[in-house]
């Protein structure tokens, strides 16, 4: 098994891990999630911004758009076609979010995790140390995005079942990603701009408003200390 796969195994277990916490409810657990949240938006973003972007401008000059084509694509399978979703744990009542508005929930935030296995796919075809780098950004945010999916699909009536099989779900298309990205020439000479695209829209579109949420002063700066981490991870890796 390749060094990509074998992370987005991992990967694909914190998605699991994330849907176990949800359906074995731990209230305890919200300001862990919630530090998650914005310790992982953090990270995410300086992966983006410092490490993937740099790289695929480097491959391809024209990369800039295909970037902002992944960022539009998220927007459009989150917001557009999808009535309700946002990050972390659901909390609106049954009488806002429908069984189909889960269900749609969970298509678009499927396209997304196939990105995540884009994303690892792509950073290991670069260099070991960009591989390491994006994989602690996916591997971060994996258990809020576990824990979305789970809740939401919990609040929509889809039951536990529906919950635990919404997030092996998840894990499968992250793995997908990676498997895709090794076959799909395209994928494999586009993925890393895509999937930079995408990983600015979970960090700041998805993750950061969830930060402004909660409006406690350690969530808030859990975001800054996301972001020194990436040096530090940077510097293990070289
Ligand atoms: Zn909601
Ligand atoms: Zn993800």
């Amino acid at each position: 098994m390749n060094a990509a796969l074998l992370y987005a195994l991992i990967a694909a277990g914190a998605n699991l891990a994330g849907g176990l916490v949800i359906t074995t409810a731990n209230p305890g657990g919200r300001i862990t999630q919630r530090l998650l949240i914005g310790f992982g938006a953090g990270f995410m973003l300086a992966v983006a911004l410092l490490a993937m972007l740099p790289h695929a401008m480097e491959q391809d000059a024209s990369a800039a758009v295909t970037v902002l084509l992944g960022y539009l694509l998220v927007h459009l399978t989150q917001h557009v076609l999808t009535p309700h979703f946002h990050f972390g744990e659901e909390t609106h009542h049954d009488a806002m979010i429908g069984r189909w508005v889960g269900l749609a929930a969970l298509g678009g935030l499927l396209l997304h995790t196939f990105f995540d296995g884009v994303a690892i796919a792509s950073g290991f075809g670069v260099s070991q140390s960009l591989g390491g780098l994006v994989f602690m950004a996916i591997f971060l945010h994996k258990i809020p995005e576990g824990v979305t999916v789970a809740s939401i699909m919990l609040a929509s009536g889809n039951g536990r079942r529906g919950a635990l099989g919404s997030v092996l779900l998840l894990g499968v298309f992250t793995l997908l990603g990676v498997m895709l990205t090794a076959q799909v020439a395209s994928l494999r000479h586009h993925g890393l701009a895509l999937s930079a695209g995408v990983t600015l829209y979970v960090a700041a579109s998805n993750l950061i408003p969830e930060v402004q949420r909660e409006g406690s002063w350690p969530v808030a700066t859990s975001v800054f200390l996301g972001v020194l981490s990436f040096w530090g991870t940077r510097a293990l890796l070289l």
